[in-house]
């Protein structure tokens, strides 16, 4: 993690201090002051209900070396602090500062869904040869990524930044910050879409990674709504997907138990992924074309994919009831998900459920997702178990495709399941966080 003196820092973000505390060692950064470890900087923030700088005494009291101090909030206490501007403004020219001294290789990472996991599986490629850091958890937005800069050790070779947004303009913001040397967008979905309007605008909002990218650009290819904005970037590009005509195609994908394996590109080289989910292909492919980029063989790359790890609730496979499989996918969903775990389930063998739930916030058109999810079944091979007041509408599509049954409550669904488990069936559930589809689960197991 960042440590320098106070002074350093100071210089570093564009504050102020006296000279009396010119020579005091800071180590970190928090923004929390429940949660102060010995030397860090102190960052309060004026926030809706509270004001951070309530707490400024407090925390130095808790052992932060120093504090930012906002110029035009009145009544400072006698503790070292750092005079600025705008604390926000100053903790994101610190981590720009920092960034450019200690001169990692920057990977960014933004899409709809899988960020954190194309990230995880990035560092997993990438840690046998460089020394990695990645943004814990889902620190990416504009505090959370400066936070996670300021991680850094100074020997730090490769930074990678999950970068998350939910309007215009924070990407963009993002990524001018980090300048990244190589920015992913893994896919467009539709969360959001209350605040970007359509698609089109996601893609336009995600597309912003490039404002600050200084090298290769990788991108879904098999989202049309991207190629147009690839093609006004002028860098380096390689476009990734299922479809024959992308810059590096995904071929001869195949799904045995556990583990898909898949080529990327014109190369023969065999790549092995220890996970469900045909779109982890494409996660995983993105980590394969930087492992090359950076110079690691495909060997090594390959050997680095068999040991990943991963967050829970993402395709997490666990033992269900009378010898059954249940696949705990309910972490999050969008529409686009979905079908992704719907060709999952279609690509599995044995007897095969889906359970989905609604996606929230999806707006006006959330009718218009959920039925399109629903026409998503056709030529499909699993049966559809449905509750929700929106899953309904995938209901009512999909049963002129597949056997389908819906269900009002979950103790009904985990009712009908129990009756239909044996050592063939598989489960997958999935739906929106909120819809708590793990209770299901959690009554089954
Ligand atoms: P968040 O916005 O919550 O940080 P995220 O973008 O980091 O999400 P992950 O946590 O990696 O996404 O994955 C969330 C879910 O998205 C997964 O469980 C999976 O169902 C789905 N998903 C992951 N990758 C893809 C992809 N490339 N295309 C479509 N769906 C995907
Ligand atoms: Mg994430």
């Amino acid at each position: 993690m960042i440590k320098r003196t106070a002074q350093q820092i100071a210089a570093m973000c564009g504050g102020t201090i006296d000279e009396r505390y010119a020579d005091i060692k800071v180590e970190g950064v928090s923004i929390d002051s429940r949660f102060i470890d010995d030397a860090v900087l102190f960052v309060p923030f004026k926030g809706g209900n509270t004001d951070g700088h309530r707490y400024v005494a407090q925390a130095i009291e808790s052992g932060a070396a120093v504090s930012f101090w906002q110029n035009d909030v009145a009544d400072a206490p006698e503790v070292p602090l750092i005079k600025v501007d705008d604390c926000l403004i100053a903790l994101q020219k610190l981590s720009q500062s920092y960034l450019k001294e200690v001169r990692p290789t920057v990977i960014g990472i933004t899409g709809s869904n899988g960020k954190t996991t194309t990230k995880d599986m990035v560092a997993s490629v990438l840690s046998s040869k460089f020394k990695v850091k990645k943004t814990i958890g889902n620190y990416n937005n504009e505090i959370g990524l400066p936070l996670t800069i300021c991680q850094l050790d100074d020997d730090t070779e490769v930074s990678i930044l999950e970068m998350g947004m939910s309007g215009f303009r924070e990407i963009a913001l993002l990524s001018q910050l980090a300048e990244p040397d190589i920015a992913a967008i893994t896919n467009i979905g539709e969360s959001h879409m209350r605040d970007l309007g359509s698609r089109a605008g996601i893609a336009k909002a995600k597309f912003e990674i490039t404002e600050g990218l200084t090298g290769l650009f990788i991108y879904d290819g098999d989202e049309e709504l991207l190629q147009p904005l690839a093609e006004t970037f002028q860098g380096e590009k390689q476009s990734i997907g299922f479809k024959a005509d992308n810059d590096l195609p995904l071929r001869d994908i195949q799904q045995r138990d556990e583990v898909i394996s898949f080529k990327v590109g014109s190369s023969e080289s065999i790549f092995e992924l220890p996970m469900l989910g045909l779109h982890n292909v494409r996660n995983a492919a993105i980590a394969v074309t930087i492992g090359r980029y950076m110079k690691l063989s495909d060997a090594e790359i390959n050997r680095n994919l068999a040991h990943l790890e991963m967050t829970g609730m993402r395709m997490e496979k666990l033992a269900g009831p009378a010898g059954s499989t249940l696949i705990n996918d309910a972490y999050n969903a969008s529409p686009t998900s979905m079908k992704a775990a719907i060709d999952t389930m279609d690509a599995m063998d044995g007897s095969k459920y889906i359970v989905l739930s609604d996606v929230l916030e999806l707006g006006p058109a959330s009718e218009h997702y959920h039925r399109e999810v629903g026409r998503y079944f056709a030529g499909k091979d699993m049966t559809l178990v449905a509750t929700g007041e929106e899953a309904r509408y995938i209901y009512e599509e999909a049963e002129k495709y597949v056997p389908a049954h819906y269900f009002r409550t979950k103790e009904e669904v985990t009712e009908f399941l129990r009756s239909r488990l044996n050592a063939e069936t598989r489960v997958l559930f999935k739906a929106s966080r909120g819809m708590k589809l793990e209770t299901i689960i959690e009554a089954l197991a």
